[in-house]
């Protein structure tokens, strides 16, 4: 008789609920066989006609597709596929693709592949995750035309015969919306994360789901049994009668509750034996954030405003950011008591670009970015903190400036913060007069000054997205020199260590807000050495939540003196291995997936 392997992992939790089931293994993700040759000189118009069909083919599938779709589910999954109907009219991409066969001379389907791969390139560039996650969108639309020209296809809709738990790589919105919803009683990923489609749709269509698994597809053999727990991100596989059992016990006991993928009735981020980190989520204009209460989260850390610069091409005027700041501000207040919705002011520039607004330059990373175009521009700067005052009237609200890099910046935002307020006092418009002031510390200049900055503001936010770059010289978004990009290289340790103790030493808080605060090894070891508050997606909450309340302040200080115990030429590499087996010793379940 075979003995139940009973496999445990843990992923990304994205979609709450529990499921159990067989598992239906979709591995048809091989590449699609696509055709690449030279056309004959003259046949170049017929290689375009062929595309120019096809297109006119995906636009009316589309169009039926979102007919079906607005009957079944809401406006979420259909901005989907609107989104891909615009790539589809997009003008530049069509004359590019177009060009390349008029120019270079080949097929239409290897033109399409150059096109679709460098605007992959430039989308998975972008630092934001919900932007970089929509090169799922052009993959899908490639893959639409592809398929169209070729007549190849995946089709896991007509495999699915059963109800299963779905197991694959990944999934293309299309793909995961034409399987039969019946059928699908969980999803498990290898990849994805909580801004994925499959992500979206999971939750939109109320479909437990775990993302971000690593290697599941090659754990799992098709028809296995697997649990699944959508609000921790736990899954097992080929459970034995006491796995079952626990989460029979488990799914009765949270079901008629609210769904929740909080991992427990402990407020987000407590620790084992009482103690605290706050969790707050980062946000960005038009992103939805519905949710965010479920995950846990008791405030917003970041809230990027220079989306509302980005989704318009133009700068908002003061009323219209005046509404959006008052949105998230009311929003917040309604997390917990005393919530505080932190508004980042305009962090332009470098690989946030706004055409007629952000210049030309040779090395925009280190150039008039952020607070530094802020105070260059001072009429935008003073729209933009008086719609921030105004908002922090209608819920607490605390202002941050990005990129601040020496100690004048911070008078001069102060002082322009302080004109901004008497303007709107002389209009007679009310505000918090006692609004919090802060600055991100992404730049080795402003951790190496951290103990004079700490005098002067009420908080400190480290970027480490961007002091990871500063520090390191290496682009973050820079594939080539990702092996170089390491929090933990002990130059970057030291400057948050700084940054903490200088803000302690004057009683500020400190939080982290950059991905690597989301990040199971790496956010705990921030928490570890004093930072006050994590800021992140708001769907990997539950993650950080559940790994901070298996530890105690103890198990924090031993964390954090895991570097110390390394030889000094301790490598990054060796350091995060280090803090990852410590980790998965007290935390197995953590992890199981990525093993
Ligand atoms: C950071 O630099 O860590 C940060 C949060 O800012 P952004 O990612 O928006 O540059
Ligand atoms: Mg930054």
């Amino acid at each position: 008789m075979s003995s139940n392997r009973n496999i445990s992992a843990t992923g990304l939790p994205v979609s709450s609920g529990f499921a159990a089931g067989k598992a239906f293994v979709f591995r048809g993700d091989g590449e699609l066989p696509v055709p690449e040759y030279i056309v004959e000189k003259g046949r170049e118009q017929e290689e375009i006609d062929r595309y120019r069909k096809a297109l006119d083919n995906i636009r009316r599938d589309l169009h039926a597709l979102i007919g079906v779709l607005r009957e079944r589910t809401g406006r979420e999954d259909i901005r989907v596929f609107e989104c891909h109907l615009m790539i589809l009219e997009d003008e530049v991409l069509q004359e590019e693709i177009e060009g390349y066969v008029k120019k270079d001379g080949v097929n239409i389907e290897c033109a399409i592949k150059r096109a679709m791969g460098a605007a992959r390139a430039l989308f998975g560039r972008m630092n934001d995750p919900y932007f970089r996650e929509r090169v799922r969108d052009i993959d899908d639309v490639e893959r639409r035309i592809l398929k169209e020209l070729t007549g190849y296809d995946r089709k896991p809709h007509l495999e699915l015969k059963e109800p299963s738990v779905v197991i694959a790589n990944d999934l293309t919105p299309s793909e995961t919306v034409q399987l039969p919803r019946e059928y699908v009683l969980g999803f498990a990923m290898n990849g994805g994360s909580a801004t994925s489609h499959v992500a979206l749709l999971a939750r939109a269509l109320s479909i437990p789901a775990v993302c971000g698994l690593g290697n599941i597809t090659s754990l799992v053999e098709p028809g296995t049994m697997i649990l699944l727990d959508g609000s921790t991100g736990n899954i097992v596989v080929d459970p034995d009668e006491d796995a079952k059992a626990r989460f029979a016990e488990l799914s009765d006991s949270r079901k008629g509750g609210t769904p929740s993928a909080a991992p427990s009735d402990r407020p987000a981020g407590m620790l084992k034996d009482g103690g605290d980190v706050m969790l707050l989520a980062n946000v960005h204009p038009g992103a939805p954030v519905a949710g965010i209460k479920e995950y846990g989260a008791r405030g917003v850390g970041l809230y990027r405003s220079e989306y509302l610069w980005l989704n318009r091409g133009l700068e908002p005027s003061e009323d219209e950011q005046f509404e959006a700041y008052r949105d998230i501000a009311a929003f917040t207040s309604t997390l917990a008591p005393g919530a505080v919705a932190t508004i980042r002011a305009l962090d332009i520039g470098g690989d946030k670009t706004v055409r007629g607004i952000s210049s030309k330059e040779s090395n925009p990373f280190l150039g008039n970015r952020s607070i530094r175009y802020l105070l260059s521009e001072r009429g935008v700067f003073r729209r933009q903190l008086r719609a921030i005052l105004r908002a922090s009237a209608y819920g607490k609200v605390a202002v941050m400036y990005p990129m601040v890099s020496c100690i004048e910046e911070i008078f001069a935002a102060a002082e322009e913060l302080d004109a901004a307020k008497e303007s709107l006092r002389k209009d007679g418009i009310a505000f918090d007069e006692s609004i919090q002031s802060g600055v991100m510390i992404e730049v080795p200049s402003a951790a190496l000054n951290a103990g004079i900055f700490a005098k002067h503001v009420d908080f400190f936010s480290i970027g480490t997205n961007d002091l990871v770059q500063y520090t390191l010289a290496a682009d973050r978004g820079n594939e080539s020199v990702s092996h170089l990009y390491q929090p933990l290289n002990p130059a970057v340790v030291k400057l948050v260590k700084m940054t903490i103790d200088a803000a302690k030493k004057e009683g500020k808080k400190v939080a982290v807000c950059g991905e690597s605060a989301a990040d199971p090894v790496l956010g705990p070891f921030w928490a570890a050495m004093g930072a006050d508050m994590l800021s992140m997606s708001a769907s990997y909450i539950p993650v950080i939540s559940r790994v901070l309340s298996s530890l105690t302040r103890a198990d924090l200080d031993e964390y954090a003196g895991i570097p110390s115990t390394l030889p000094e030429t301790a490598t990054a590499a060796e350091i995060f291995e280090a803090c990852r087996r410590w980790m998965s010793a007290k935390m197995p379940l953590i992890e199981g997936g990525r093993a």
